[in-house]
Order: structure tokens, then C-alpha cells, then sequence
């Protein structure tokens, strides 16, 4: 019988949103890995969590990567090590993920959420206005495989001394002017959930930083604390990364170059689709701002006239398109004591009502992306 990964290989009229089924057809090198370290019984912080962060490191364009137990603690953990507590503000984008909003709750500081212009990250225009005495960090969030505007945002944090932490979750390998996402801030953290750019088999994270007091503290909090065995420095916590998540990080982090390049084509292939589609518009593409730009399309984000019905259309016909995010932050419930009106985001309000996903990632064959392309022509009588 056909396994789900090879109906999805085979069928060009299924596109699914998730390419893990292909992504880990066939893993015996990491077996073989596996089974080494299950006899060598390291299962903490041992020599493959270090060979995993240097490759890290590596391929983000980073001096030092410290490996923790999700993307969200990849945010809570250089917070924390700046000293950032109850009665303090951190800075950060109304259209995210609720772990941006999470990891910043959890240090007891309050969220401050700024609106986002059309590259979907910060408006770097208004978050002068958000800053206050209690004002700690900027949180800006490269979301979607773009970057939000970190020229400017580096300007405005080096006029308040104010250090910003990047939430890079979603754009390993990203570049404005060169240089990567999560390198510009004083820390950045990545994500290795089974829905990004790299995945492994759970849950992981990555800090990644030049500065040497910041690498030393994310790897004191990140255990317990600790100096040594026996010396306890500062109050942490237990979020290493596995050892067994290290070893599928080795592998895949090795071919992230790969898996970006994917992502790339499939993104060009779905713009040329579309460019001539007048109820698609699509945002401005970062790589045509210049050389030493880069998106990484962890989603293919457009804006949709019709969205809903279009989405409904899509997932009929077997294209698995989504919405991210439907609900802003500031609407959900778990965030109204923060006091927020309707309405005070305009822009983040209009991406949740005309934004749709499409999947770009590198396991997607090209008769897959014609039909993606077809049904969304389709819909629109194009
Ligand atoms: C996924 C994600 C996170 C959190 O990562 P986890 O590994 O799921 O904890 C944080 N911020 C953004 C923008 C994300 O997409």
C-alpha cells in the first residue's frame, strides 16, 4: 500500500501544507547517529549539542549558538539574561506568533505591541511613539521568511540604548544588506518545530549572538543556573537542548542552503503565476531591493481579494493554503488585559482579513505549484 509521503509526491493535485512525510523519507544516517548515542549514553549537553550549535552558528553567520528547548525559550532566555523582569516593556509586532507574546510574558514584562507596515514586520515609523521610561528591548519579528526593517530598527534602538532580541523563528537565512536575520540584535532566537525552515522531531531552539557575556549567560539559564556541578550562579532553568534533537539537527542544519534555494524557486514560480492576476497582490519582494537581500518564503504570503473565499476554494480543490494569523494578538483573549481597543492596529487588521499562505517549501514538485497556481487562476476566472 502507498504511504501517505508517496501519494503526496505522486499526486499532483494534492498540496499539502507540511513536507515533513519527505523531508524524513529516509533517515538512516540518522539512526546510525541515534544509535551511537544511545551506547555512549550522553544524553545531556554532551559532545553532539556541541557539534550541532558550531553548525548552527555556521550557517546563521553567528559567533556563538546555544541550543534550548523550544523557539519560544530562544526569546525568554536572552531576555532574561538582559534582566529584563516585572515593571519593565519590551517592544514588539502586533501580527505574530503567540510565543513572541508568550516568551516576553514569561520574563513578567509587559508586551508592547507595535503595528506592522507591508513587509509584515515592525513599523519602524511608530515605535519611537511606543517608547517609554520602562521601555527594555525591541522584539521585532521576521515573519514569514521575510525580515522586518532592522536598518531602521538598529538606528532607533542605538539612539534609546535599548538592546534588541530578533525573533528569527521563522527566517534562518534571511539577509537585509547582507547580513543575516538574528545577527543584527544583541541576540536572536531560531526555531527548530517541525513548521520551520529546519525541523527536527519535537520541539527546539536556538540562540544565536556575537557577544560573549550574552553566550555565557543563555548557557547558565538554559541550566539550572549552573557554573559547575556544584555551583549554582543565577536562578535558571531546564531548558537544554536534547541531545537526541542535536542529532537530527546535524543533519538538517547541513542542508539548510538547500532547503532555502527550494523555497526560493517555488516563491518566483508562484510571483510569475500570479503577477498578472489583478485580485492577487503581491508584497514587495525583499530580493529585488538589491544584492545581499534574501527571503526565505517559510510561507508564501500574498494579499487576496475574497480571502476567505479563496481559502475555501483552495482547500476543496486539495491546496492546503492557510491564514497566518487569522486573529491578532492584541483580539485574543489571553491578551485583553493588556487594554488594547479594536482598531488600534489598522495594518495588522487589514493583513488578518487579506493575507493567505500558500506552501513553497522544497519538496514541492513543480506539477504540484502549477496546480496550486491553476487553482487559484481558477477562482479568479483567470
Ligand atoms: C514558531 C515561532 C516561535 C516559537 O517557536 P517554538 O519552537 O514553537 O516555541 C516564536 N516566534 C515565531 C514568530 C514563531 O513562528
Amino acid at each position: 500500500m502507498a504511504t501517505d509521503a508517496d501519494r503526496n509526491a505522486a499526486s499532483s493535485t494534492q498540496v499539502r501544507y507540511s513536507p515533513l512525510e519527505q523531508q524524513f523519507a529516509d533517515v538512516d544516517e540518522i539512526f546510525d547517529e541515534l544509535r551511537d548515542l544511545v551506547r555512549s549514553t550522553d544524553f545531556t549537553l554532551g559532545k553532539v549539542v556541541g557539534e550541532f550549535e558550531e553548525m548552527f552558528a555556521a550557517a546563521a553567520g553567528s559567533k556563538y549558538a546555544i541550543g534550548v528547548g523550544s523557539g519560544t525559550d530562544a526569546l525568554k532566555v536572552p531576555l532574561k539574561a538582559l534582566g529584563i523582569g516585572p515593571g519593565d516593556e519590551v517592544i514588539t509586532a502586533a501580527n505574530t506568533f503567540y510565543a513572541t507574546a508568550g516568551a516576553i510574558a514569561e520574563t513578567g514584562a509587559r508586551i508592547v505591541f507595535v503595528d506592522c507596515d507591508d513587509t509584515f514586520g515592525i513599523d519602524p515609523d511608530l515605535i519611537e511613539a511606543a517608547i517609554t521610561p520602562r521601555t527594555k528591548a525591541i522584539m521585532p519579528v521576521h515573519l514569514a521568511g521575510d525580515m522586518a526593517n532592522m536598518t531602521r530598527i538598529t538606528e532607533i534602538s542605538e539612539k534609546h540604548g535599548l538592546p534588541v532580541v530578533e525573533d528569527a523563528c521563522q527566517s534562518l537565512l534571511a539577509k537585509e544588506a547582507g547580513r543575516p536575520a538574528g545577527t543584527w540584535g544583541i541576540a536572536g532566537g531560531f526555531s527548530m518545530h517541525p513548521l520551520k525552515i529546519i525541523n527536527v522531531w519535537g520541539d527546539a531552539g536556538v540562540i544565536v549572538t556575537d557577544d560573549p557575556e550574552m553566550d555565557r549567560m543563555c548557557r547558565l539559564l538554559r541550566n539550572h543556573g549552573l557554573r559547575n556541578r556544584d555551583e549554582m550562579e543565577i536562578l535558571g532553568y531546564n531548558t537544554r537542548l536534547d541531545s537526541v534533537q542535536a542529532v537530527v539537527g546535524k543533519w538538517i542544519v547541513a542542508k539548510v542552503e538547500d532547503i532555502v534555494a527550494g523555497r526560493i524557486k517555488a516563491a518566483a514560480r508562484y510571483d510569475a503565476g500570479f503577477r498578472d492576476v489583478p485580485e492577487i497582490t503581491l508584497p514587495v519582494r525583499r530580493a529585488e531591493k538589491g544584492p545581499g537581500e534574501r527571503a526565505v518564503y517559510l510561507n508564501y504570503v500574498v494579499y487576496a481579494d475574497r480571502r476567505d473565499e479563496l481559502l475555501a476554494h483552495c482547500q476543496a480543490r486539495s491546496v492546503d493554503a492557510k491564514v497566518h494569523y487569522p486573529i491578532p494578538l492584541y483580539k485574543q483573549d489571553a491578551l485583553r488585559h493588556l487594554g488594547y481597543e479594536d482598531g488600534a492596529f489598522p495594518v495588522t487588521d487589514r493583513h488578518a482579513r487579506s493575507i493567505i499562505s500558500f506552501p513553497a517549501d522544497q519538496h514541492k514538485s513543480t506539477a504540484q505549484q502549477d496546480y496550486l497556481i491553476g487553482v487559484v487562476r481558477e477562482f479568479y476566472g483567470r
